[in-house]
């Protein structure tokens, strides 16, 4: 490797690899990718500058240090986990956000308050599907209802006839298609 090389041919290497860096960067990882000697002499290199970094240097220890608390807050107890297991949970996290926002776009586009009641505490509020047909949308949807359901509203571009935001007393009290207690009584 490197200090094997004469001081000058080590010299005009770096130099090489300065001026030619993004190519060089290029044919390395698809040499680490393509060739498993080369991988594992890599990783192995990695190691070893690794441990004796953490031996010599504060500095890397304690960016180390960080490091592993900005992992455990995203991933928690499974940031040692495995690319796999950390993708899945990035991509639940993704999810969760989209969510999120898919469902603060609908209440802003249908209210947020109870359609027959009033009601505003966001507690108690819920989407409603105005024909009854929230069983139907949801077995549509499959194994992706509930996350799935936002989404597919605000992708039919959240239609006033289908969805309105109801209360749970009042989405409870029409579930069967009756008229809420609350218009009746008017
Ligand atoms: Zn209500
Ligand atoms: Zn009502």
């Amino acid at each position: 490797m490197s200090h094997q090389y004469p001081e000058r041919e080590r010299k005009r290497a770096l130099e090489y690899y300065y001026e030619n860096r993004e190519k060089v960067l290029a044919q390395q990882k698809a040499k680490y990718h393509s060739d498993a000697e080369f991988r594992a002499r890599s990783i192995e290199g990695a190691k070893r500058r690794h441990a004796s970094k953490m031996h010599s240097d504060p500095e890397y220890r304690e960016r180390m240090r960080q490091r592993a608390l900005t992992l455990k807050a995203t991933y928690g107890d499974a940031q040692s986990s495995s690319a796999k297991e950390r993708r899945r949970l990035n991509k639940r996290k993704w999810r969760q956000a989209n969510r999120g926002r898919d469902k603060s776009k609908i209440f802003d586009a249908l209210g947020r308050k109870c359609s027959c009641c009033g009601e505003s505490h966001m507690a108690f509020l819920t989407v409603d599907h105005t024909n009854g047909d929230g069983a139907e949308h949801k077995r549509k949807l499959g194994s992706r209802s509930g996350l799935g359901m936002y989404r597919d509203i605000v992708r039919q571009g959240i239609p006033k006839d289908r969805f309105r935001i109801l209360c749970m007393n009042c989405n409870w009290a029409t579930r069967t298609g009756k008229e809420c207690p609350h218009q009746a009584a008017k």
